[in-house]
């Protein structure tokens, strides 16, 4: 029931002088349908790592495999394939289309799908709906609130049905109230489900009160893993 294995994965700057070891042999495991959240400091790596499991930078040495796949093995194309079939990413900055409505940016990742557009536009219409924005589909995302923007994007990264969903720092730009809120409908979408999710948080609280087990950063290194005995 292994879905991401990291084995002694380092990531280091070396053009910097002195070179900035960023990940420094980390190694876990995360399962099917685990939520796993990685607490640390700012600076502490977490980012370097969830770009490292989603296939956007690679390890400087060690291993990364999810699925079955070694993502340092993988050519650029295949790489794109396995960033479009297994991963789902979130991100502080939602990262939408700016000149695309809300709709269409939801139907962006079913571009290579071969349904016909009417059921794409169906797909994303019910995925909409499901994040409560039923009304708010035809609008640009200069037009939506935060948390609106963000349950565009949750819809998004959910769209193909992904077996791993990374989250990174989702909710930094959002009130508190407006982040549990978030939080409720991400875990909402991924429990009872086979999505593994890795949150990526410096906020103590959120991180326990969302995931299951909490995977602490400290200077690039695993330093403690709440979820050791039950793995
Ligand atoms: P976190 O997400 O926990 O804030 P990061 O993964 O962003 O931490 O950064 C870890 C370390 O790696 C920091 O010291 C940061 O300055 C350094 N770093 C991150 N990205 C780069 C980069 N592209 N070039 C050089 N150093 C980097
Ligand atoms: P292209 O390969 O066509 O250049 P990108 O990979 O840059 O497209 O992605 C286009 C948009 O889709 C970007 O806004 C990006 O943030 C978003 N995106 C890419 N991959 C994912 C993903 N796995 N989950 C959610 N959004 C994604």
């Amino acid at each position: 029931n292994v879905l991401v294995e990291l084995t002694s994965v380092s990531k280091s700057y070396g053009n910097l002088h002195p070179a900035v070891n960023a990940v420094n042999e980390v190694s876990f495991i995360v399962s099917r349908g685990e939520r796993v959240a990685l607490l640390g400091k700012s600076g502490s790596g977490k980012s370097t790592l969830l770009n490292m499991i989603a296939g956007l930078d690679r390890p400087t040495v060690g291993k990364i495999c999810v699925a079955g796949r070694i993502l340092s093995e993988l050519s650029a194309t295949a790489i794109a394939d396995y960033r479009r079939e297994c991963v789902g990413m979130i991100f502080q900055a939602y990262n939408l289309i700016p000149w695309r409505t809300a709709l269409q940016n939801v139907e962006l990742p079913m571009v290579f799908d071969r349904r016909e557009k009417a059921e794409r536009t169906a797909a994303a219409q019910e995925a909409l709906a499901a994040v409560g924005l039923t009304e708010r589909m035809g609008h640009r995302p200069s037009e939506l609130s935060g948390g609106e923007q963000q349950r565009v994007a949750i819809a998004r990264a959910l769209m193909n049905g992904p077996e791993l969903l990374l989250a990174d720092e989702p909710t930094g730009n959002l009130d508190s109230s407006t982040a549990e809120d978030i939080l409720e409908s991400l875990r909402r979408f991924t429990e009872n489900s086979q999505t593994a999710t890795i949150l990526v948080t410096h906020d103590e609280e959120l991180a326990y009160r969302f995931s299951t087990r909490v995977l602490h950063m400290l200077d690039g290194r695993l330093d403690h893993d709440s979820g050791v005995g039950d793995v």
